[in-house]
This record gives C-alpha cells, sequence and structure tokens, in this order.
C-alpha cells in the first residue's frame, strides 16, 4: 500500500509548490524508495493543451501524448521518470468524467453533487496511481492557493481521505510564505496564520509547514508559527530562496524535511541518501570551464516559463559540458526586417523555437538564413525544424512562393502540410499528434553521433510535417532528412551537410532533458557552440 503526501499552497501562488514536491519525491527516491507525484489543476479546461502559453507557461507533454502543465516536467527533470495523463488532472477533467457517467446512468437516479460524487471522483484518481505504479510514496499537489473557490472541492477530498486512512499512512504540508517587513525590521507569520485558519475551517491540519523566505527565520519564528498553527516546531521548516532551483532538494535535505516525513510516515527506507549525481551536476553547474551565449528566438520572450523545459535543458546540457549557457531571447517579430540585433561575435549558437500560427514566422526564417550563411550552430525545435526546411527551398534551392500552409494554405509550394489524419479535426483538445513516437537514425549524421543509437524515441506536439513530395528536391541541395518515423515515412530531422552544425527536429527533445540525464542534442549542441566560439577567437587572435 502507498503512503500519501499532500502538498497546499497558501497566502500567494507562485511559491514552489511543484518545486518543492520534487525536491521531496527527489530525497525519498534518493533512499530507494519508490515515489511518484501528481498534480491537480482547479481549472475548468480539460487539459492545459488549449491554454496559451502567456497563461501558465508551456504545455508539457508526457510519453502517452498527455497534454499537461509545466510542473509534470520539474517531475520528470528531478526523479527521472516518465510520466503519464494519471500525474496531471484538472478540475475540467474530474467534472468530464462525472457528467459522462451521469449522461450514461451510472448514478442510478441519484442527485449528482459536489460531495460525494465530484469528491468520490478526485479521490479516486488519487488512488489510482496507487494502483497503477506500486509505489511506496504517491505525493499529490494541489494546485492552487488555500482560500481559492476552485480549491475547495480538493481541500474537502483531502480532509475525507486523511480521514480514511490511518495517521501513519498520510501526511499534509503546508508551503507558505513568511515576509520580511523592511520598515518593522521583523518576519511576519500573520498571513500563514490566516492561510491555516482557512485550512483548518476545510478540517485539516497541517502536518508540516514548509515556509518560503528571502532571509533566514529565526527560532522564535518558528516557535511562534508553531503555536498559532497548531504543528510542532520541528515541523516548521525554511525553504530560503535558492539561487538555483536545483538546490532546493540539498536545502530540505538539510532542513531534514525527508527525516521528519519518514517519520511521521513510519517509512523503510532501502539505504542511506545517494545524491552523489545530483551534487556532482550541482558542482559542475556552479563551477563551469567555458561560456557561450545561445540566442532563443521565439515569441512568447516575455514569458521565460512559455520554454520553460528549453531552458532547463540547457542548463543540464550545460553542466555536462562545464559551460555556463547565456540563453538570450529575441522576439521573432523583431527579425523580420532585420538580422539578429547581437554583434556576430556575441552569437554561438541560435535555437529557434516551436510554435503555433504565422506571428513571427518570417523573423524566425530570416534569423534561420543568417546562421546557414554564416556557419553559426542552429538548433531548430518543431516550428523552428519547419522554418527551416522553408527557408532552405526559399534561399538555397531559389523556388519561389514557399511557405507552409498553416502560414499559407494557397502557396504554391506547400513544403510544409497538414498530415492527412489531421484534415477532418475541427476540435482543438488533444487532437494533435502528441506523445511518443520512434525514430529511425542515419549512420553519420549529427543525431546518430549524438544519441549513439540507430533508434530513438522522442514525444511529439504538431499537426504539420514535411511533404515528402520535395524529399529529393530538398536533399539535392544539401539539406538532408536524417531521422524518419519507420512505420510512416515521415521526416523527424533535417541536417545540412554544408554547415558544422545545422539540425531541425519535429519532435521536443527538450522535454526528455533530465539533470541525471541531459539530453543529447542539446549536449551536442553546447559543445558545437563552445567550439565555434574557441574557433572564433583563434581566428581573431591570428
Ligand atoms: N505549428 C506547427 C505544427 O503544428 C509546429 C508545432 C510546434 O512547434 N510544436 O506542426
Amino acid at each position: 500500500m502507498s503512503k500519501f503526501i499532500f502538498v497546499t499552497g497558501g497566502v500567494t501562488s507562485s511559491l514552489g509548490k511543484g518545486i518543492i514536491s520534487a525536491s521531496l519525491a527527489k530525497l525519498l527516491q534518493a533512499r530507494g524508495l519508490k515515489v511518484t507525484i501528481q498534480k491537480f489543476d482547479p481549472y475548468i479546461n480539460v487539459d492545459p493543451g488549449t491554454l496559451n502559453p502567456y497563461e501558465h507557461g508551456e504545455c508539457y507533454v508526457t510519453d502517452d501524448g498527455a497534454e499537461t502543465d509545466l510542473d509534470l516536467g520539474h517531475y520528470e527533470r528531478f526523479l527521472n521518470i516518465s510520466t503519464s495523463q494519471a500525474n496531471n488532472v484538472t478540475t475540467g477533467r474530474i467534472y468530464q468524467t462525472v457528467i459522462n457517467k451521469e449522461r450514461q446512468g451510472a448514478y442510478l437516479g441519484k442527485t449528482v453533487q459536489i460531495i460525494p460524487h465530484i469528491t468520490d471522483e478526485i479521490k479516486r484518481r488519487i488512488k489510482l496511481l496507487e494502483t497503477n505504479g506500486d509505489y511506496d510514496v504517491v505525493i499529490t499537489e494541489l494546485g492552487g492557493t488555500v482560500g481559492d473557490i476552485e480549491s475547495l472541492p480538493y481541500l474537502e477530498s483531502l480532509r475525507q481521505m486523511k480521514r480514511e486512512l490511518k495517521k501513519k499512512d498520510c501526511l499534509v504540508i503546508h508551503l507558505t510564505l513568511i515576509p520580511y517587513l523592511k520598515a518593522a525590521g521583523e518576519h511576519k507569520t500573520k498571513p500563514t496564520q490566516h492561510s491555516v485558519k482557512e485550512l483548518q475551517m476545510a478540517g485539516i491540519i497541517p502536518d508540516i509547514l514548509v515556509c518560503r523566505t528571502e532571509s533566514h527565520i529565526t527560532d522564535e519564528i518558528k516557535e511562534k508559527l508553531a503555536l498559532f498553527c497548531n504543528v510542532e516546531k520541528e515541523h516548521v521548516i525554511e525553504a530560503i530562496d535558492a539561487d538555483t532551483i536545483y538546490r532546493v532538494p540539498v536545502l530540505m535535505q538539510e532542513e531534514k524535511l525527508d527525516q521528519i516525513v519518514i517519520d511521521k510516515l513510519e517509512l523503510t527506507p532501502k539505504h542511506s541518501p545517494n545524491m552523489e549525481r545530483w551534487v556532482e551536476f550541482l558542482t559542475k553547474y556552479k563551477n563551469p570551464k567555458h561560456e557561450v551565449n545561445i540566442v532563443l528566438v521565439g515569441k512568447y520572450n516575455e514569458l521565460p516559463d512559455a520554454y520553460k523545459s528549453i531552458h532547463e535543458a540547457f542548463v543540464h546540457a550545460g553542466a555536462e559540458n562545464e559551460c555556463k549557457v547565456n540563453v538570450i531571447p529575441i522576439h521573432s517579430e523583431n527579425l523580420e526586417d532585420t538580422y539578429l540585433p547581437l554583434e556576430i561575435h556575441k552569437i554561438h549558437g541560435v535555437l529557434v523555437a516551436p510554435g503555433f500560427g504565422d506571428r513571427g514566422i518570417e523573423g524566425k526564417i530570416h534569423a534561420i538564413q543568417y546562421v546557414r550563411e554564416k556557419g553559426i550552430p542552429f538548433f531548430g525545435i518543431c516550428l523552428g525544424m519547419q522554418c527551416a526546411v522553408v527557408e532552405h527551398f526559399r534561399n538555397v534551392v531559389g523556388l519561389d512562393d514557399v511557405s507552409s500552409t498553416e502560414v499559407n494554405s494557397e502557396t504554391k509550394n506547400p513544403v510544409i502540410g497538414l498530415m492527412p489524419d489531421q484534415a477532418n479535426i475541427s476540435n482543438k483538445g488533444g487532437t494533435m499528434r502528441l506523445g511518443a513516437y520512434q525514430c529511425d537514425l542515419k549512420e553519420g549524421s549529427i543525431a546518430m553521433d549524438a544519441y549513439n543509437s540507430e533508434h530513438i524515441s522522442e514525444r511529439h506536439r504538431h499537426r504539420y510535417e514535411f511533404n515528402n513530395d520535395y524529399l529529393e528536391e530538398m536533399e539535392a541541395h544539401g539539406l538532408k532528412a536524417v531521422g524518419t518515423n519507420p512505420d510512416t515515412g515521415l521526416v523527424e530531422i533535417v541536417e545540412r551537410e554544408d554547415h558544422p552544425f545545422f539540425i531541425g527536429v519535429q519532435y521536443h527533445p527538450e522535454l526528455k532533458s533530465r539533470v541525471e540525464e541531459p539530453h543529447p542534442l542539446f549536449i551536442a549542441f553546447v559543445e558545437a557552440a563552445v567550439q565555434y566560439k574557441k574557433a572564433k577567437e583563434m581566428v581573431n587572435s591570428l
């Protein structure tokens, strides 16, 4: 039987429940326990797939093709495990399931209500992970902030589960904020007292308080929190701001969060904590020997969370190369009439980001023309790869009126077109080509060198694809298809043979980069940027 840990949030959003949950999971995993994490999102969208990235950041895709919250990315990156549809549930999905059952007559004439029907469905989804996975611990993160109307059914389900389970089988961690008031010269506990009171009104007493703070809190403050919030003083944990999210597990270990959880839940760790690889990564990350600038050409640059997994993949691959990677976001809309606005010697690589729609497309194509002509390392992801194909046909092959049909449905040369099975789809949610697909690699390619394998599996999220009618012409002019799907022949990877490092992939490699397993293509790209910078510096010094 699994033990259950619930993580709630108080006072304000953005306190980092996902990181605290993932850090605790990491520490338990480091002791040989089998752990998984799940997130409940209190919005009505059935999944985040239809959300604009400006709303909640990137949409994270799992192997089984679920479009999920970006916190699942943290879970995978920290734990080095693959999550699935069951790891992210929204209010929309809960209600959809209950309403569908009602339509099928499954409630036998009963009035369908929040309690017990919605709460039962929430509890079923929590327990589903236990049945599916044989886990020692299931950590459930409740999205939103205690006190929100949307959170109420989740808190009620939590209350019921606490009541149904034995004390040693379940605990609640409340993540809260302890602000420092400069004028008063002290930390303030009142917001936390209020949010815990709110929890208590829902019938829940938290077992552990994790306190986000910008500076160390005193013993006195901990005592005050313990007294007013009805928790043991030893269970008031400080979570001080960290220089990187990857330090949080180490900080939580110093605060003994894992030990408190183990004692409370009477868990039996398999061995003492093994954080060797994690600490090795942190050491490399903090002591780089090289430094490169990578331009990220995208259109959601105002919100870095929109490209979360790309940023994190650079952190992992940077550490692997002992290299500090400065990711410089540039808005593609600003590149339509100009080349990259940086001085060329400051650019060591360019990544053209995924995206949808026609906004900023011409800027992306323009940036690709520049890096192709100048020999700067290039990495195109999904839409970035499609733009590389369009650029090739326009400027290298020399065809006129070349486009993707996503941008111009009337184009004379649709080198990128809608996948045939997408033609009759009108529903937007969950209908793209989603999740893991196989890809076969060609000998001698950058990709095969990087992966060191002929067969790979990567995650997808797109509706358009390379139009194979143009394959021969594309390859005859130097852009090679070096990765294809074995079942459909769909082109998954293109590379230039007349360029030191130019690769475009139809899939999303960033989704599979982890701290303890950085993605091979990101490693290769950063390495190429380091080499490019060295070569440039050598030429300049002659
Ligand atoms: N808009 C493109 C498509 O749907 C690319 C999608 C993406 O970059 N994820 O095919």
